[in-house]
């Protein structure tokens, strides 16, 4: 994108976005949720078809002059099925993004109060999920299956057992910080058994699922929801896909039980992904997802690092700090940060540290891999994050809870100035300027 004409009418956001784009070109973008969409999903995002009401379903519109918006969302209908292989599903485009698109299928099949049980937050889970302080946790009964507490991984006899006990309306599956695969066929069959509604909420492995790297939730799950713009690379907004019995119900709950318009230029370039997501260029690209986020793993390993359940099997994995000290989270993410490598802070399997000061990193290599990054580079970056995780893990945060931002302040300061850290962003930004960055360079 050139952006001349922003450059002229309004320099101040241009300025913001040349330094934005400076940022992503010099750093490591490790969030497991973050990704880069291409030129050409950008260009869709930004044209002409954001001027235009569409209320309503193709063929079905409270607006005039919807013809080829109409083909638009036809179009992006068409691809989701057949990129997700969703034959006898109905798939609604419309939902802005992931959260709104979970709350619409509680919406669409639950009553106020009705149960539906989810894995622990604090295990995986995402705030939609049943979170106290979410719209789910307020107004559903939410209850909870945990991880092993040997393995960290899911346990399907245990949900089992869980799920006869609560007969919950919904069994929920697909998860926000989980590094292993998700059985997806087991959780469909415990819900059957159950008269429960299988849902799976897909939104971090959509794309290793179209693109091979993970087993599909089709035809297996009932409702499946996914962001678009994690690994399957499109722009920020979600789908549901349903069984036809759910189809009224959940077209209903998005629209007009939701939102009002739908955002057409977006469903352009969700379409534009998809395109992209089906070629067989996409089925290297998330093999080598998982590939980098082995080879990152075994070399955080090699290092003396915990990662939670040992490993990975996706794109992300979870550093544990406990075996450093409970609750170091926020000073490995912000020194990560000051060294240009992005990742979040997050709760581990039974955190005793709230969520706000963790016990653990979230990682992942989705968005490294977009610009072309293999095995050698992860182990390069491995070494980095494991020094930072070495010196900065052992930092003990205060017990009293009114210390701990006071604490963080000061840790901050002292810590830019320290040798390692501006030893370890000179080596960041050397690797990062040698990869270019999709939808920048
Ligand atoms: C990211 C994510 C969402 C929410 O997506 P937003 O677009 O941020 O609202 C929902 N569920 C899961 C599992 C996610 O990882």
């Amino acid at each position: 994108m050139t952006y001349e004409e922003l450059k002229k009418q309004d320099p101040e956001i241009y300025e913001i976005i040349q330094k934005e784009s400076q940022r992503q070109r010099l750093g490591l973008e490790m969030i497991p949720s973050e990704n880069y969409a291409s030129s050409a999903v950008l260009e869709a995002l930004g044209s002409i078809l954001t001027d235009k009401y569409a209320e309503g379903y193709p063929g079905k519109r409270y607006y005039g002059g919807n013809v080829h918006i109409d083909e638009v969302e036809r179009l992006a209908q068409k691809r989701a099925k057949a990129v997700f292989g969703a034959d006898g599903y109905h798939v609604n485009v419309q939902p802005l993004s992931g959260s709104p698109a979970n709350l619409a299928v509680y919406f669409a099949l639950l009553e106020r109060g009705d149960t539906i049980m989810s894995l622990k937050l604090d295990h995986g889970g995402h705030l939609t999920h049943g979170s106290p302080v979410n719209f789910s946790g307020k107004n559903y009964n939410f209850v909870y299956y945990p991880l092993d507490p040997k393995t960290e991984m899911l346990d399907y006899d245990v949900i089992e057992k869980l799920v006869i006990e609560h007969k919950p309306k919904i069994i929920l599956t697909g998860y926000t910080a989980y590094p292993r695969t998700i059985d997806f066929e087991r959780i469909a069959t415990i819900a059957s058994h159950a008269g429960a509604i299988s849902m799976a909420d897909v939104s971090h492995i959509s794309g290793l699922i179209v693109g091979g790297a993970h087993q599909s939730p089709f035809p297996a799950i009932d409702i499946v929801t996914t962001t678009t713009h994690k690994t399957l690379r499109g722009p920020r907004a979600a789908m549901i896909f349903c069984r036809e019995k759910y189809k009224e119900q959940i077209d209903k709950a998005v629209f007009p039980g939701m939102q009002g318009g739908p955002h057409e230029n977006t469903i352009a370039a969700v379409a534009v992904a998809l395109a992209e997501a089906g070629k067989s260029e996409f089925r290297d690209y998330v093999r080598q997802i998982v590939k980098n986020a082995q080879a990152l793993a075994e070399t955080l390993t090699a290092e003396g690092l915990k990662l939670v359940s040992g490993g990975t099997d996706n794109h992300l994995m979870l550093i544990d700090l406990r075996p450093f000290t409970a609750g170091s989270g926020v000073f490995v993410d912000k020194a990560l940060e000051e060294v240009g490598i992005s990742t979040n802070k997050t709760t581990v399997p039974n955190d005793p540290m709230p969520p706000y000061y963790p016990s653990g990193i979230r990682l992942g290599t989705p968005a490294l891999t977009s610009r072309g990054m293999k095995e050698k580079e992860m182990q390069e970056i491995g070494k980095m994050i494991a020094r930072i995780a070495k010196e900065f893990g052992p930092i003990e945060l205060p017990q009293e809870k009114e210390k701990r931002a006071a604490a963080l302040k000061e840790f901050t300061r002292q810590m830019t100035h320290t040798a390692i850290i501006k030893e370890i962003k000179a080596q960041v930004e050397e690797l990062a300027v040698r990869f270019p960055v999709p939808g920048i360079d």
